[in-house]
């Protein structure tokens, strides 16, 4: 393939706005705020699961609350209506008022037992309530943090974009400048090797796969014209003769 060697530099320039526009991708895929916002949204995610469990069992102990203070309800009632049949005086047999007396007593065993339980639940009612306010608190501010990380991502991301979009007009511009075939190996080679298609040759040394050039290979290339494309034999890549390409004689352009 032949080439100006003003065709072939100005690949080295379309290489550096190619390396350029896979840079800013990367920087684009790999924002720093975009691991740090998916963080925070699982733990809003978990935060909020945590919430509903709780709610839920507070839901369940408010209920059981509920159960055991009517317990107490009724045995405090069938208690103080014993209390009264023995304060009428109206019960005379001597076994019934003992059975009265001893199922008084027994309620209010019952009685102590199970507010005891209404005791122990609204404990429980209580260390949950103040689970709930301390979760809430936490989805909040992680909520908030998540939304602050995302305006921060989508404001990097834009600013990015906004590079992507100039240098692809660069790019653009300076692709129409080179001939169609030229630019079509460039773009092969360039997808087939790691997003470098063409590469300087400098003091002997490809640009593209950083290895010194044999005295045969140098020789080789010093045997063709400036306007034949020549490639690295190593890495494939389009090799662009420079000042520095280190040929000396006729070839140094
Ligand atoms: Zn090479």
């Amino acid at each position: 393939m032949k080439a100006e060697p003003a065709a072939q530099a100005r690949l080295l320039h379309l290489q550096e706005l190619d390396s350029e526009l896979q840079l800013l991708a990367h920087r684009a895929r790999t924002l720093p705020e975009i691991a740090e916002a998916a963080g925070l949204k699982e733990r809003a995610d978990r935060l909020e699961t945590d919430l509903i469990a709780a709610q839920t069992k507070v839901s369940d102990v408010e209920r059981q609350q509920r159960k055991a203070e009517s317990d107490v309800d009724q045995v405090r009632s069938r208690a103080d209506r014993d209390a009264k049949r023995l304060e009428s005086g109206q019960i005379t047999n001597a076994k019934e008022l003992q059975n009265l007396q001893s199922e008084i007593a027994s309620l209010g065993r019952r009685q102590a037992e199970l507010e005891e339980v209404v005791l122990e639940v609204m404990e429980r009612a209580e260390a949950l309530d103040a689970t709930v306010v301390r979760l809430t608190a936490e989805r909040e501010e992680a909520v908030a943090e998540h939304t602050a990380v995302v305006a921060r991502r989508d404001t990097a991301a834009a600013e990015i974009q906004w590079d992507r979009t100039r240098v692809a007009q660069d790019r653009e511009r300076v692709a129409g400048e080179i001939p169609a075939d030229l630019l079509a190996l460039y773009d092969k080679l360039r997808a087939q090797y790691d997003g470098i298609g063409a590469a300087p040759l400098r003091y002997g040394r490809c640009g593209g796969c950083k290895l010194a050039l044999s005295t045969v290979e140098l020789n080789d290339i010093r045997a063709h014209a400036a306007d034949e494309v020549v490639r690295c034999e190593d890495c494939r890549r389009i090799l662009v003769r420079t000042e520095e390409s280190g040929l000396g004689g006729r070839t140094e352009q």
